[in-house]
């Protein structure tokens, strides 16, 4: 495209600016907002290690843990999803809605810890067979 199309386009072509809310298609792949789900989280806390941007915090306690996303510290790089072996994590494929104030976005959820099911226990072993006392039998 020469110069003078390309200024032609950029003074005639329209407006590019989008009034609020109105806000912009996305590419595929798009990495939005992270979205936790509490039921399928295991309180591993590796995507609070991840997280460099620390947008995600982690708090242990007795018998349950809080994990919290701050959106005003995420950068979208999607490490935390990724690091989420029990998939509790996923990223929205819109932009994230604009907001004012900060930490107004952020979210916590405090997650009861999931005990274990113990597995039955194991039968106890066999008697061992009893020593043969008939004549004729081994001893
Ligand atoms: S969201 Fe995933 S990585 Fe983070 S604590 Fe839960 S299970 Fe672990
Ligand atoms: S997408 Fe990146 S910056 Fe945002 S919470 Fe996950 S690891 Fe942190």
């Amino acid at each position: 495209m020469n110069i003078v199309s390309m200024l032609w386009k950029n003074l005639w072509g329209g407006s590019r600016t989008m009034l609020f809310p109105a806000r912009p298609k996305v590419s595929e792949g798009f990495r939005g907002l992270v979205r936790f789900d509490p039921e399928l989280c295991t309180g591993c806390a590796i995507c609070r290690f991840r997280c460099t941007a620390r947008a995600i915090e982690f708090r242990a306690g007795k018998g349950d843990f809080v994990w919290s996303y701050d959106p005003g510290h995420c950068t979208f790089c999607g490490r935390c999803v990724e690091g989420c072996k029990a998939h509790a994590l996923s990223q929205d494929s819109e932009t994230p809605p604009v907001y004012l104030n900060i930490g107004e976005l952020k979210n916590s959820y405090t997650v009861a810890r999931k005990t274990t099911v113990k597995a039955p226990a194991a039968p106890p072993p066999a008697d061992p067979k009893p020593a043969d006392s008939s004549p004729g039998g081994t001893q």
